[in-house]
């Protein structure tokens, strides 16, 4: 066989002067503003219907109130934290360290399953990012027309545009940001104050200015910079994708070879009619015909915008859909759970029960103890030796209590009154002195136990140990 390997003789090519340019790499790629298609179709009507729901909850439940108390109240001065009408305290740290790894273990449960369905129906970056899409829609117009704007030199009309379309993003920026924090400081309260210019929290003003922004320029400017460059979830939840999760995903036995043909015409084509119209209703600006890309936030407009060019084709749909890597592949016909997400799962309902256990476990009334420091004890003018507390007692019932206190571990005098009545949800701090006669005293120092005992239901109480000192030699 004689094959030869062509040689080109390049010795005395001179070199151009571009040639010996040294390349230049740009560490910094400058945004490129993303101009996103509105589309109509199965998912955005999902994801519609989702945005409502929440948007609902986030800005109607700060204004509900139950037998006069707010129904979600974040009470940061008062250490007391009321969700759905129960409340909770520092005490109740453990469930708080419970429900925190129930939202974890959801997150990674669903996201094994189903990929990244949070991100595309109901993170706040989303749903804010579309609300902000929306209104840009509405005041500049169409992907096209918006585009055209932009390119316009400043015109009466555009300045009138770009005003308006701010002024909306920064007033429902604003309702965000008073909304938000009337989960804090109750928002009838707040609104009235704010209005009358009556308001004397600066910090309130201060969180209220910040998180209006915080919304403005998130959901008005940056939009899927924050999902790419700022948003930890999308750099770690890919360890919990394997082949059998959901992806929104291209087929690309189907679609390729891909290219434009007329309707009617016979070809020899894959389904793809490389009309880039998955492209340009892709809110992060990706190609999902490129595969599995982290920017893809699984919002599904991909999936509506190719199914409406498939039925316009008359090409049966689904050619991007939700399907997993081995459906794709063409290896299963169905997505199956995975030991990962059974995994997952199995820790969530772990999770789950010993929430549902401490809630159940949860003392309804507490008590703390506190000496007081200034003094070791006192030596009153009948030689009794007195040591002073002050006592906490926690009202966590929905009912007003009356409580009476009780020594055990040593004999004293309690002067503390008989009945101590402590509001639903109340912490009262009250003064005890005790009175102790020094021959009952062994030692310096006695170990004692305080409790307090509901009158009307003498099984609620709650305790507390602490110590009574006396001199040392007596
Ligand atoms: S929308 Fe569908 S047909 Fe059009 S380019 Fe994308 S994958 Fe191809
Ligand atoms: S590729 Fe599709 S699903 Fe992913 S972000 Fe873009 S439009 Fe949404």
């Amino acid at each position: 066989m004689n094959s030869k390997i062509p040689i080109t003789d390049i010795s005395d090519a001179t070199p151009s002067k571009e040639a010996n340019k040294p390349e230049v790499i740009e560490l910094y790629a400058s945004r490129k503003k993303i101009y996103v298609r509105e589309i109509k179709g199965f998912f955005q009507r999902i994801r519609n219907l989702s945005l409502t729901v929440l948007l609902l909850m986030y800005f109607g439940l700060a204004w509900v109130t139950v037998d006069g108390n707010p129904l979600i109240h974040f009470d940061l001065p008062a250490r007391k934290f009321t969700l759905f009408g129960t409340v909770f305290w520092p005490q109740d740290f453990t469930l708080l360290a419970i429900a925190l790894i129930i939202c974890a273990f959801g997150l990674f449960f669903i996201t094994s399953l189903f990929g990244r369905v949070w991100c595309g129906y109901s993170c706040p970056q989303t749903v804010w990012s579309f609300m902000f899409m929306w209104l840009e829609e509405r005041i500049e117009g169409s992907r096209n027309q918006r585009m055209k704007l932009d390119k316009q030199p400043l015109s009466r009309q555009k300045v009138v545009k770009k005003t308006l379309k701010h002024i909306s993003w920064m007033l429902l920026a604003f309702a965000t940001g008073l909304t938000f924090v009337g989960y804090f400081y109750p928002i009838r309260e707040l609104t009235s104050d704010l209005f009358t210019l009556s308001i004397s929290s600066g910090a309130a003003i201060f969180w209220i200015a910040f998180f209006t922004l915080a919304t403005y320029i998130n959901a008005g400017w940056m939009r899927e910079q924050v999902c790419l460059h700022m948003c930890p979830y999308a750099r770690f939840q890919s360890v919990m994708f394997n082949q059998d999760t959901l992806i929104i995903g291209y087929d690309y036995n189907r679609g390729e070879p891909r290219g434009s043909r007329s309707k009617k015409a016979k070809t020899d084509l894959g389904d793809c009619v490389d009309c880039n119209v998955c492209v340009q209703v892709c809110p992060t600006g990706i190609d999902i015909r490129d595969g599995l890309q982290y920017e893809c936030i699984g919002c599904a407009l991909c999936v509506d915008a190719c199914d409406s060019i498939m039925a316009r084709m008359n090409y049966p749909k689904g050619l991007i859909r939700y399907a997993s890597e081995k459906e794709l592949e063409g290896k299963t016909k169905q997505t199956k759970l995975n030991i990962r997400s059974i995994g997952y799962g199995l820790t969530l309902a772990a999770a789950m029960s010993a929430f549902l256990f401490a809630l159940n476990q949860r003392p309804l009334v507490e008590l703390d103890v506190l000496r007081d420091r200034g003094s070791l004890y006192q030596v009153s003018g009948m030689g009794m030796i007195e040591n002073n507390y002050e006592l906490k007692i926690i009202n966590k019932r929905k009912v007003e209590d009356q409580f009476s206190v009780h020594m055990s571990g040593l004999e004293g005098e309690l002067n503390v009154p008989d009945s101590i009545t402590v509001a639903p949800g109340e912490v009262r701090s009250i003064p005890l002195s005790i009175a102790v006669d020094p021959k009952n005293l062994q030692n310096s120092t006695e170990e004692i136990s305080l409790e307090v005992r509901s009158i009307s239901d003498p099984n609620t109480s709650a305790s507390s140990d602490s110590r009574f000192l006396g001199p040392v030699n007596f």
